[in-house]
């Protein structure tokens, strides 16, 4: 009988680098050739309808059908001359991803002749009918109406065949649908509050925005062995398998020379993301084998958040061409790092200055210290929240499981700024803050600048730390959508800034001269913000002691951190910014437990299906072999046998014991996943889940994969750890 693991195995090495063309241009003439970029909208479009568009896009400002159906036509021109036969709209959905409903650029004309068509309300509104995406209840059966709408702040592009037209999805009611919606809140709400504070620094601050730098990991895996391993297919992870002697441990794949196979795989990969417009900039391999990251230069949130949907898409596509498959899972292995997507977020104004990046004068010194303890104290507030933000099936493996987002969120400084910030706190009242003849201040901080800029003090260990000019938050998983995380960051620095400002603007009105008012509030905030700030290391126990006792948020089950989206200060939070009613916070957490649920009423399925098919038997046949052998053993040495047959007859036994289990095991798993799934509220089921599924599965990969390590080799079906990990 044909072993499918080793023709998976043998089919495996056989796989050889598919050669990609070069594009024998240089980058800047292909660069966003896909995208119908507001440069090449003057080819197309009217100078007066542009005009019209873009000064709706930069004011936050309505757009009529009327210019939508002016811009329609030079989209659809180009778009054509482009090789599109097709547009649609493209949103992103609470499953996660993104979706589509194509539609062909046809219509009539009034003689009825077929003509390529694409109006104005096919630009602006799509009514897709998704009425199986989660929508938490929001969208009752009897008005399952869900629209996409035009979103024009982020460019219209061209992949094969189709115009894709970003898109925001929401309830006919008017309620979000996906994290579009709710990130474009957020990014005004924060818009708002920053320029305001800006103001207070530079009164020619118009707006302020938020810009994303995200580094996706990603796992790649032959696309033979990915076949023969149907937990990773159904899942996305491997629900067994014992750990192969070499690992990590020598450290020799990180930042090593990239295999050919996968050169080319993202030679294709970063070709096509240029095309379309994605500044993709570092490729390397990651810490675990088989592992590697790919990052672009940071863009403003919306179009990075776009971005990096579009590449994990053209990941999938591509990986296939390579005879690979990429897993976006952010613990595909057990006992291998996990994948995360570290999120650089910081806000920058429309004079170009980075809020987050310390000024070249104490004036701009105190703007940055204003922003970066009004950072601090947000997260403060709402670290349990921002933990939800970012919580999920998948990337719960990786949350407190020794990688960098341990299960509580703290804020990183570095021994420096903490340092500047201790004096900015200890200063004396009076002398804290000196103002001369010629305006310039001295804060007894003046020295922040020559001391961020070798701030080499990187603690790996923090899921939220400050990294010169940015923050990097690293908790945020590489499956996910990372508006979720985005929009809740913002709407938390939004809330806090709003707050800040009343606050200065009450001491000024007592009498308080602008920059000691500032000052004052900024102390408060020091002062007040102590819990959140953690520069030891954020895996140890010390520190899991030491934050309860700071009041973090240190929750550990995945479907309880989600109530935190339900506390009053989060529902009031997100009210007061506009980014999230009561009705949509509701249903997003409805859908986030419900997806719980299900991801792991697949696994445990998958799981159960896994052992009897494919461990019970293999380890039943060896045994067998065994029984075969102590049998012909005693037949033909009878007596004298005893010694000879003593460790089969140890291992026979140690096998059945393994068996045993695995079936009781299994057993009282299907009996308790049948209890979850009867049960109708979506949390409690969630949390039964948690609390009694996934115990079991823990407890059967166990003996699993004890059997592995004991079962001759030539009977195991399932891809290994070492094959999997190590052949590219
Ligand atoms: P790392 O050492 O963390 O891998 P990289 O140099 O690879 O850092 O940068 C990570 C990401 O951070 C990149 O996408 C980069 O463009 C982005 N980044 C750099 N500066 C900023 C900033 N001010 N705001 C947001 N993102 C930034
Ligand atoms: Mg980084």
């Amino acid at each position: 009988m044909e072993n499918f693991r080793f023709s998976a195995v043998a089919k495996a090495w056989e796989h050889k680098p598919v050669e990609v063309k070069p594009m024998n241009v240089s980058v800047p003439t292909f660069f966003g050739r896909q995208v119908f970029t507001r440069e090449r909208m003057r080819d197309y479009i009217a100078e007066q309808t542009l005009e019209q568009l873009f000064d709706a896009i930069d004011n936050n400002k309505p757009i009529g059908r009327e210019l939508a159906g002016s811009v329609a036509i030079g989209m659809k021109k180009w778009a054509m001359e482009n090789g599109a036969t097709h547009f649609t709209h493209w949103f992103q959905p609470l499953t996660g991803g993104t979706a589509e409903k194509q539609d062909a650029f046809l219509g009539f004309d009034r003689e009825g002749r077929a003509i390529e068509e694409f109006s104005g309300s096919e630009l602006y509104q799509q009514e897709p009918d998704a009425s199986s995406f989660p929508n938490g209840g929001i969208r009752n059966t009897f008005e399952a109406r869900g629209y996409s709408a035009w979103d024009p702040t982020s460019p219209a592009f061209v992949i094969e065949d189709r115009l894709c037209i970003p898109t925001i999805f929401v309830a006919y009611t008017g309620e979000a649908l996906d994290y579009k919606t709710p990130l474009i809140r957020s990014i005004d709400a924060l818009n708002k509050a920053a320029t305001d504070v800006c103001n207070y620094f530079d009164k020619n601050v118009r707006s302020v925005c938020m810009n994303l730098g995200w580094e996706q990991e990603y796992f790649l895996i032959d696309e033979a062995l990915y076949a023969a391993r149907p937990d990773l297919v159904m899942t996305g992870r491997t629900l067994m398998g014992h750990a192969s002697s070499k690992t990590q441990q020598l450290d020799d794949h990180y930042f090593g020379t990239i295999p050919e196979r996968v050169t080319c795989f993202m030679t294709e990969l970063e070709q096509e993301a240029l095309k379309l417009g994605i500044p993709v900039k570092t490729r390397h391999n990651e810490v675990a084998p088989n592992q590697f990251e790919l990052a672009p230069i940071f863009e403003e949130v919306n179009l990075a958040n776009d971005h990096n949907l579009l590449i994990m898409s053209l990941m999938e596509k591509i990986a296939h061409k390579h005879h690979f498959r990429v897993l976006l899972h952010e613990k595909p292995y057990a006992g291998v790092n996990g994948s995360g997507k570290h999120c650089n977020w910081s806000m920058q104004t429309n004079t170009g200055v980075n809020l987050l990046s310390p000024g070249k004068n104490p004036y701009a010194n105190l703007q940055f210290v204003t922003f970066l303890v009004n950072v601090m104290a947000a997260l403060n507030r709402h670290n349990g929240l921002l933990k939800a933000s970012i919580i999920s099936a998948t990337n719960a493996h990786r949350l407190g499981a020794n990688e960098a987002p341990p299960a509580i969120i703290s804020i990183f400084l570095g021994t420096q700024l903490t340092q500047a910030l201790n004096e900015i706190e200890n200063a004396d009242e009076d002398k804290g803050i000196i103002i001369n003849a010629k305006k310039e201040m001295k804060l007894g901080v003046s020295h922040i600048p020559e001391i961020l800029l070798d701030n080499t003090d990187r603690n790996r260990t923090s899921p939220f730390a400050f990294t010169g000019n940015r923050f990097e938050f690293r908790a945020v998983g590489s499956s996910a959508n990372c508006g979720a995380a985005m929009l809740a960051l913002n709407a938390v620095v939004a809330e806090q800034l709003i707050d800040f400002k009343a606050e200065v603007d009450a001491l000024i009105a007592s009498g308080e001269a602008k920059e000691r008012a500032l000052f004052k509030v900024i102390r408060k905030c020091i002062r007040e913000t102590k819990a959140i700030r953690f520069d030891g290391n954020g895996y140890s126990d010390e520190w899991k002691a030491e934050a309860a006792k700071r009041g973090l948020d240190c929750e550990t089950s995945a479907p309880l951190m989600i109530d935190r989206y339900l506390d009053p200060a989060s529902v009031m939070m997100f009210e007061k910014a506009n980014v999230l009613t009561l009705q949509e916070l509701k249903s997003r957490c409805d859908v986030k437990w419900e997806n719980y649920a299900a991801k792991l009423q697949i696994e445990s399925r998958v799981l159960g299906d896994l052992v009897k098919n494919h461990v019970l038997p293999a380890a039943q046949r060896y045994q067998g072999v065994l029984l075969d052998n102590v049998l012909k053993l005693n037949k033909v040495f009878g007596d004298e046998a005893e010694a000879m047959t003593k460790e089969d007859k140890l291992m026979i036994t140690k096998i059945a014991r393994h068996n045993d289990e695995i079936l009781r095991l299994t057993d009282e798993m299907a009996a308790l996943r049948k209890v979850a799934n009867h049960t109708e509220d979506a949390r409690e089921r969630a949390i039964l889940f948690h609390d009694t599924v996934v115990p079991k599965m823990e407890a059967i990969r166990e003996h699993v994969d004890e059997l592995e390590l004991i079962v001759d080799d030539e009977l195991w079906t399932l891809p290994k750890y070492r094959e999997m990990l190590f052949i590219r």
